[in-house]
């Protein structure tokens, strides 16, 4: 399958009082056109930084200071084409060089985000059917006359900013697009739509909420969807069919999922690829079947310690320590889990760079160095550990 979003170098860091905070450093990946990659990692490890970057809803302080965001999207291309723009490579755009307006316009309409609280998504004042069909009618307006859906720039709360600002904040909602909200509430699993798309979003339960956020998300049929931690807040019954919902829907639509969690159960059951991150760097990236059966980081194989079912309470076995602080003074030069991994040698003093184990496989670890390997074997190294 072909690429469909290339990030490269990305830096986003965050300029507070303590000083300057590397939320993500250098980051790599790519997600193809119709996978599920997923992006895992402790609490503060900057994956939903990197999903925010994506969407450019990164708020000050904080600030994308480097990096590429290359995503593919053929008309747009040959629009900034015909401009001799920097902006454009082949079908890819480079979203941080799109005027901020373009790069807004495509939120909801290419992309879409969905979040752990769902109630962040929605106005608890109109009712649940009216937003999504606002989100509907935001997609065709984009669609039929981008230009001028996107100089609009109205709108209320976190939804204004995913549906980029362009939401009046109160809409005329024509019949079709209330048809369409109601036929999106069915495709997500809301018995009786008619009737639940004219209730409040307090009327509705966290999982009926988490169905209908992301019926909101796929109103504008966006080619990728960016869920972060979509099934956090619920009870573990309601997760596992939040989870299959959202893995029939990509595969049915084709469309392209990052799903960014804590619980590597969680991406086991859905992910294609993933990637392991820790300290706002990906530690190791690969298939699936590479991730689980061939790991190498050592932070890896401490996540896959113990993988909770999804239908056992969820809880990942702690791995000792703390994520190490962020701060970029306080960071070092350091492989970043040093402090924490029951491996460290000399060399980890210093950074290690990425190897790559096979093509679809790498990682940020002195064990993967094959060279190293032959040098002195790995394995004398941490039998002789303690005698
Ligand atoms: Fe551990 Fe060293 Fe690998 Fe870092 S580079 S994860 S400290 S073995
Ligand atoms: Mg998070």
């Amino acid at each position: 399958p072909n690429t469909l979003l290339k990030v490269r170098n990305l830096s986003t860091r965050f300029f507070t009082d303590e000083g300057q905070v590397n939320a993500v450093e250098s980051l790599d990946f790519e997600v193809k056109e119709g996978e599920v990659f997923g992006i895992v990692g402790e609490s503060g490890s900057g994956k939903s930084v990197t999903g925010l970057s994506i969407l450019d809803l990164i708020e000050s302080p904080g600030r994308i200071t480097d990096g590429e965001i290359w995503f593919r999207n053929r008309s747009l291309a040959d629009e900034f084409n015909e401009q001799q723009s920097q902006a454009v490579r082949d079908e890819f755009v480079n979203l941080l060089e799109l005027p901020e307006s373009v790069h807004r316009s495509l939120r909801g309409n290419s992309f879409s985000m969905i979040f752990q609280d769902p109630m962040s998504s929605f106005d608890p004042t109109s009712t649940v059917g009216e937003q999504i069909a606002e989100a509907v009618e935001v997609q065709q307006r984009t669609s039929s006359n981008p230009r001028s859906a996107r100089s609009r720039t109205q709108g209320y709360g976190f939804k204004s900013m995913v549906l980029g600002s362009i939401l009046p904040s109160k809409s005329f909602v024509t019949e079709p697009s209330m048809e369409r909200a109601i036929e999106l509430l069915e495709l997500v699993g809301i018995p009786d739509p008619k009737k639940r798309a004219q209730e409040y979003p307090h009327q509705f339960s966290g999982g009926m909420l988490q169905r209908a956020m992301i019926a909101q998300a796929l109103a504008g049929e966006p080619d990728l969807l960016i869920a972060d931690e979509p099934t956090t807040a619920l009870d573990v019954t309601i997760q596992a069919q939040i989870l299959s919902l959202l893995s029939d829907i990509q595969e049915e639509r084709g469309m392209s999922v990052i799903l960014i969690t804590h619980n590597l159960g969680v991406v086991a059951r859905v992910a294609d690829r993933l990637g392991v991150m820790y300290a706002g760097e990906i530690a190791e990236r690969g298939t699936l079947k590479e991730i689980f059966e061939n790991h190498t980081h050592p932070y890896t194989a401490g996540l896959l310690g113990s993988i909770p079912e999804i239908d056992e309470a969820e809880r990942l076995r702690p791995i000792p320590g703390n994520v190490p602080s962020l701060l970029d003074h306080e960071m070092g030069d350091r492989c970043y889990f040093a402090d924490r991994c029951p491996k460290a040698m000399e060399e980890c003093m210093e950074k290690p760079p990425e190897y790559e184990i096979n093509d679809d496989h790498r990682v940020r670890c002195y064990l993967a160095n094959r060279e190293f390997d032959e040098d002195r074997s790995i394995r004398d190294h941490f039998d002789g550990e303690g005698g």
